[in-house]
């Protein structure tokens, strides 16, 4: 009888080395596709597991050599496939959030991607004057574009909208007070929360009021020698119903600029126009906000706008002026690829084709809209399925999301791809929908797999189809 120790050294006699395993076709595909310093990082990482597994006994079997350099190759593999899936891709989201936060929020407009890959992504003029041939003004005419939309007499753009409260409050609050009502000290999407960023700014935070009302008079006997600014912050995920009181903006502009002081409003998702007609009711619009005697006002480029992320901060001439000259804005400027996006989907806008934007296409898709074209799609379905189909589909009432911290209480009525299998438990479904190629996002309810066709593009629905027909 052998010991467990001849046991084990024999096992790990048989173990190949980092070399041997590199030398296997699976190792020289990983090292054609990752590069040969990665390829030998994964190999080693994958030898090192195995010999403690054989050394902790709890790989029991006796292996061969030949047996160990297969398993060896095979993990190989598995950590390069592993470690593609953590890559950004592209990927269908059928959830019906349509700001999806973990999907990357708005999707760009066909014109917003031309103008990233075809325009921006080379040499550009991103600051370069085509008409003089000299320096020109980064982002100018983006800005251009927001100020002539949103009635702005200026418009400077930062990276998100948490860098332009954070950019506003630094700049004109530091050091002194900030009245702002309990109502409003929300948090927005986990880590963007108003009392933090305050504090962050080195302003100082004065409450006022209750949690449902507040009045003019509460911010009013706020106000003294330390007071800077007057911040109205919209709640953009919720929405206080009931008893409820808030001054207009008006009222609040008219106390502030009375005091010397700034009103500035932060609201988030940002509508550039009235989305009534895009099934958003009660949406504050940038321009209405601004008309209302907001100095400043600061929303996001990636919510209901639908453009990249980016944070835009219009208002008073001299006020963003005064923004743009501060060193803190070449730390917070974005990138030329989001000037590209962001002008390429206000051109959509100033053409009155907000249409052409993904998020408001969305949007404003009707459920019986939605209805006609789960019935198409799911006579297309049927005809790749064939009659021996272990699937179950259906089409059932549902409802889509806003989301991206927008518009809460939006009802958005669709109609849902109900998927089930005759064996397979639908957790596993969900799963090889999102192994497929481009990954399918979708939801599950009532132990089903849920299909919402708001958030997939028509060109899309073929590849939705052959994901589908996977599960089969
Ligand atoms: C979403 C939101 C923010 C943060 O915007 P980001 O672009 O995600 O940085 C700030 N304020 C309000 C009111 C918001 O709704």
């Amino acid at each position: 009888m052998r010991t467990a120790s001849t046991n084990l050294s024999s096992y790990l006699r048989y173990l190949p080395s980092v070399d041997e395993l590199l030398r296997s076709k699976t190792a020289r595909q990983a090292i054609d596709l990752a590069g040969a310093a990665h390829a030998t990082g994964l190999a080693r990482q994958v030898i090192d597991d195995l010999r403690e597994e054989l050394r902790s006994g709890s790989r029991k079997t006796p292996y061969s050599k030949g047996d160990l350099l297969e398993l060896a190759a095979s993990r190989l593999e598995n950590a390069w496939d592993a470690e593609q899936k953590t890559s950004i891709q592209r990927v269908i989201n059928a959830t019906g959030v349509i700001i999806h936060t973990n999907l990357g929020r708005a999707p760009l407009s066909d014109a917003a991607r031309r103008a990233v890959a075809d325009e921006a992504a080379a040499y550009c003029s991103l600051e370069y004057d085509l008409g003089t041939g000299k320096r020109g003004k980064r982002g100018g005419h983006t800005e251009s574009l927001l100020a002539e939309l949103t009635g702005a007499e200026a418009v400077l753009i930062v990276n998100n909208c948490a860098a332009a409260a954070f950019f506003v409050l630094t700049v004109f609050a530091a050091g002194g007070e900030v009245v702002i009502s309990r109502g409003e000290l929300v948090e927005i999407g986990g880590d963007f929360r108003v009392p933090d960023v305050l504090a962050q700014s080195g302003a100082l935070l004065h409450e006022v009021g209750t949690t449902n009302r507040t009045k003019l008079a509460d911010y009013q006997r706020a106000i003294n020698k330390k007071t800077r600014l007057i911040l109205r912050v919209h709640p953009s995920n919720y929405r206080i119903v009931g008893f409820t009181a808030a001054p207009t903006l008006n009222e609040m502009a008219d106390l502030a600029h009375h005091n010397g002081l700034i009103l500035y409003e932060d609201l988030g998702s940002g509508a550039l126009i009235d989305l009534d007609e895009f099934g958003i009711v009660n949406e504050p619009m940038i321009l209405s906000s601004l008309e209302a005697g907001a100095d400043i006002v600061t929303f996001s480029g990636d919510k209901l706008l639908g453009g990249p992320q980016a944070g835009i901060i219009a208002g008073r001439r001299e006020l963003i002026e005064k923004l743009r000259s501060h060193p803190l804005n070449r730390a917070l400027r974005p990138g030329k690829l989001v000037y590209a996006a962001l002008e390429a989907t206000l051109d959509a806008y100033r053409r009155s084709l907000a249409s052409e934007v993904p998020v408001l296409a969305m949007l404003s898709m009707t459920k019986e809209e939605i209805a006609a074209r789960v019935s198409r799609f799911r006579q297309e379905l049927d005809k790749r399925l064939g009659s021996n189909s272990s699937l179950q589909v259906k089409a059932v009432e549902g409802v889509s999301t806003v989301g991206g911290g927008a518009a809460p209480e939006a009802r958005l009525e669709t109609v849902l791809v109900a998927i089930s299998h005759q064996t397979m438990p639908t957790v596993r479904l969900e799963q090889l929908l999102r192994d497929s190629v481009p990954p399918v996002i979708a939801r599950i309810a009532d132990d089903r797999v849920m299909i919402d066709l708001r958030t997939v593009s028509n060109v899309d629905e073929g590849h939705l189809i052959e994901a589908i027909a996977r599960m089969c």
